[in-house]
């Protein structure tokens, strides 16, 4: 199964991973960065084991990240 980690603390709340997929990415009233849906920390990083069908968006999103800070781990 595929898992994104996210290392949300250097997340400059730029919206574009909400904006190709809501269902996963949120940005935070409270801080402005973008939170994992559901996701795990640990250590700093946010994770979260996700379906193949979710692949694809999330991939999207990765891609767009300015700051590669979004990995998919297959
Ligand atoms: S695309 Fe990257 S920098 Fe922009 S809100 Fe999402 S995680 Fe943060």
């Amino acid at each position: 199964m595929p898992k994104i980690l996210q290392q949300r603390a250097k997340c400059i709340g730029c919206n574009l991973c909400s904006e190709i997929w809501p269902l996963r990415w949120r940005v935070s009233r409270v801080d402005g960065k973008c939170t994992l849906v559901d996701g795990v920390e640990k250590k700093g990083i946010w994770q979260l084991v996700i379906s193949a069908d979710e692949l694809s968006p999330n991939e999207q999103a990765a891609k767009a990240c300015p700051v590669k800070i979004i990995k998919i781990v297959r």
